[in-house]
């Protein structure tokens, strides 16, 4: 029996060791054949094989391959379902047999040297629920492989799974480029838009969008870039460096979101048909950002032209990476490999793509038309980055790099600010500085002027506001939005990956209760490798529970990570988007089975924890009596309780008036809650963003909720707010308020009984 060399395979699976293959190799052909060298190697296989699906034909190319007939590279291809490999990718599933040849669906490939190779392996390498392709071992002794080994092979399907589709891709684009490679203002004005997150930066235009660009570069610009070869190989050379740097940098300060997400940009700068054709032409004799600029035009052509949704999201990596070569060729002095001192106008961004960008340091961003998405107004929250988004198209025309100022407290965006202008945006961000430095006087604990005690909890959505969380004594986290993780990668985060992230959030908290909420996905909180079809309402489509109802085994995955992760602590679980005692009961019924999984595997896991549900829904209100009597705690979702009871898209700006916290529906429907679970016994809070709102917090009081789930930063106001709050006045206060019908009354009548 052969040795099994458990820390090889702990290598290959490293993250660390599959990027070292990147770097090391220029060209996507090369990088697969390397590979399957580093995987055969560490299998001690005497093939290694990886066959590439494609969707469009259904069939599977190999790609490369160590130990059959290389000559097979690229011209062999099997049918969907044909021979063992087209069947483990049909059928989604690991097929192991000591002796392949023997079996009725093997497929004999002439020339191939395949019959002097008996004992087979292939694992399907799929990504969610997409089909990438499969990576196959065989070796000539009978029996070779075993169970543990068809383990570890999954095990690194699943960590090169985002790599080889993103080499799938690259091969798909150099096919279809080789068919067709072609080739101011100066007075201060203000233009309106919308606030999404507040702030204020100072910076000048970098456009992420081509749409403004009329053609190519002038005459004169061409005057500021290096040009030749050499310089273009240099400024790829600093390019590379740059985004490793990155990656390392990312990786330490966002461990929870930030795996691999410049691994796009590596793979694609070092390819050739990306920078080789770069190359080329300049060697033609066309000026080096030249070359730049018509590459990364043809390639933003295509990507943008494709009906392929992971190939239009490559849009904005390579127009990124454009930008980058292009400053690193410039003569002049450059903010060297990052967005400082910019403010990004942009069409629309992915959380991927947000996340890169500020990790470059960019100041600040303006989105153009459709608004933001709750997720992008959240992550951005979350990253500290002013956003504002901007209907009026005059901002396309201005000038690149024209000095402005995003005031995102107001939604402004000041083109060519005077002196005077700036002088006061510095004042302001002053202010800022003082707020900080206030926070430093936040107390432990929280009480009311008359002494009632109230928790102050986070809401979270990534690592980094634990960390501001614990700094400003938050009492745990009373919201953790787990999608996160699961938003900015390019496919299901692995329960090893969860159990990591969620083991942080407790660590970070210090033994104060943390609730984790299951994944909320759906409405527009899009995974990009989720199914398209959202339906015309997204928001009433396959989201949140429903979404894990439908796909137990992303839900299992996550509350086994959940349990394990929260062993010897206060583990709350909350289910988002219930709507009824079924849905409950079907997510707790999750909860067993995931436990029985974990006693099946020998794992110590929380065997108690909390279960708890949103309130978010109408029905859930409705039925507040019967759910509270099962349920352990609950949490009501202001944002979702407003959209649904009132029918109001929270994220569609035209009906933004109408998107009222004041509705006396709403502060009706909160104090059903209260009842209910009082009655019950059952623990309630408060999250979303009506707990921004001081008047609002102060009815809340008023109708008995003593804990709320806020965002870090606000705490040190709300805890002042609070100590001034004399309940008994509160809760009069909001007795009265229950009476009035409509919102201009509450809101007149809360102003008049607010304490100072
Ligand atoms: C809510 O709906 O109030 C809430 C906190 O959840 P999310 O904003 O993540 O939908
Ligand atoms: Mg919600």
């Amino acid at each position: 029996m052969k040795s099994r060399d458990s820390k090889r395979i702990e290598l290959i699976c490293s993250i660390a060791e599959l990027s070292s293959l990147f770097h090391g190799e220029k060209g996507t052909q090369r990088f697969l054949q390397k590979v399957v060298k580093t995987v055969s190697r560490h299998m001690k296989s005497d093939v290694c094989s990886i066959y590439l699906y494609d969707e469009k034909l259904k069939r599977l190319n190999l790609v490369a391959t160590e130990g059959l007939n290389r000559e097979l590279t690229g011209n062999l291809s099997l049918e969907y379902g044909e021979g063992l490999v087209g069947t483990a990718i049909k059928e989604m599933r690991t097929i192991l047999e000591a002796d392949g040849t023997l079996h009725p669906r093997f497929k004999r490939i002439d020339n191939s040297f395949e019959e002097n190779f008996k004992a087979f392996l292939a694992v399907p390498i799929t990504r969610g629920l997409n089909r990438i392709g499969v990576l196959v071992l065989q070796h000539s002794q009978k029996g070779y492989f075993d169970h543990m080994e068809a383990r570890a092979l999954e095990a690194i399907a699943g960590q090169l799974a985002a790599t080889l589709e993103n080499a799938r891709l690259l091969m798909d684009i150099s096919r279809k480029e080789q068919e067709e490679i072609t080739p101011g203002q100066t007075e201060s004005r203000l233009i309106k838009g919308k606030k999404v997150v507040e702030g204020v930066a100072q910076g000048l235009i970098c456009f992420m969008d081509d749409s403004h660009k009329a053609g190519n570069l002038s005459d004169e610009d061409l005057k500021s870039y290096k040009d030749g070869v050499d310089a273009f190989r240099e400024s790829l050379k600093t390019a590379e460096g740059q985004l490793l740097e990155l990656q390392e940098r990312m990786d330490e300060e966002l461990s929870d979101i930030a795996s691999m997400i410049f691994s796009a940009h590596l793979l694609m700068l070092q390819d050739e048909s990306f920078s080789g054709q770069m190359i080329r032409l300049i060697e033609e004799g066309m000026p080096a950002c030249m070359a730049v600029e018509r590459v990364v035009n043809s390639f933003v052509e295509i990507f943008a032209g494709s009906e392929n949704s992971r190939l239009q999201e490559k849009v904005q990596d390579v127009r990124d990476l454009g930008h980058r070569l292009l400053r690193n060729l410039s003569i002049k002095e450059q903010p060297q490999g990052n967005y400082r001192n910019q403010i990004i106008i942009a069409g629309d961004l992915l959380p991927s793509e947000l996340l890169k960008l500020t990790a470059q340091k960019a100041e600040g961003i303006v989105l153009m038309g459709g608004g933001a998405s709750a997720h992008i107004s959240i992550l951005a929250k979350s990253l500290g980055v002013p956003l504002i988004y901007v209907e009026d198209e005059s901002v396309l025309r201005l000038p690149e790099y024209t000095d402005i100022i995003l005031d995102a407290n107001q939604g402004n965006l000041i083109v060519l600010p005077d002196r005077e202008t700036r002088e006061r945006y510095e004042k302001l961000s002053q202010t800022a500085r003082e707020i900080k430095q206030l926070s430093q006087s936040v107390l432990d604990q929280t009480y009311t002027a008359d002494g009632e005690r109230v928790y102050l909890r986070a809401a979270v959505n990534l690592l980094n506001d634990v960390k501001t969380a614990r700094e400003l004594k938050a009492e745990g986290v009373g919201l953790y939005r787990s999608e996160f993780p699961f938003l900015i990668r390019s496919d299901f985060p692995s329960e090893e990956e969860q159990y990591r992230v969620y083991s942080k959030v407790f660590e970070g908290m210090e033994n104060h209760p943390v609730t984790l909420r299951t994944l909320d996905v759906g409405g527009d909180k899009i995974l990009s490798y989720m199914p398209e079809n959202q339906g015309d309402n997204p928001f009433l489509g396959l989201r949140a529970i429903r979404f894990l109802l439908q796909n137990k085994k992303v839900f299992v995955g996550q509350l086994k990570a959940m349990l394990r992760a929260g062993e010897g602590q206060d583990l709350r679980i909350m289910f988002p988007l219930i709507s009824s005692l079924d849905d409950y009961r079907a997510a707790k019924r999750m909860v067993r089975k995931s436990m029985e999984f974990l006693d099946r595997d020998g794992m110590s896991y929380n065997r108690n924890p909390k279960l708890g549900i949103m309130v978010e829904l109408p029905s859930a209100v409705m039925l507040i009596d019967q759910l509270t009597a099962e349920a352990d705690f609950l949490s009501i979702g202001t944002n979702d309780l407003v959209q649904y009871l009132l029918g109001v898209d929270r994220t569609n700006s035209s009906v933004a008036s109408f998107y009222q916290g004041e509705h006396p529906a709403v502060l009706r429907a909160v104090k059903t809650v209260v009842e209910g679970a009082r009655k019950n016994n059952c623990a309630f809070s408060v999250c979303g963003n009506l707990t921004n709102d001081l008047g609002l917090i102060y009815f809340f009081l008023g109708v008995g909720i003593r804990s709320f789930s806020i965002e870090p930063h606000q705490l040190p106001q709300l805890q002042r707010f609070i100590s001034r709050v004399d309940i008994k006045k509160a809760e009069k206060d909001s007795a009265k308020i229950l009476t009035l019908t409509s919102v201009e009354e509450v809101k007149e009548y809360i102003k008049r009984v607010l304490p100072s």
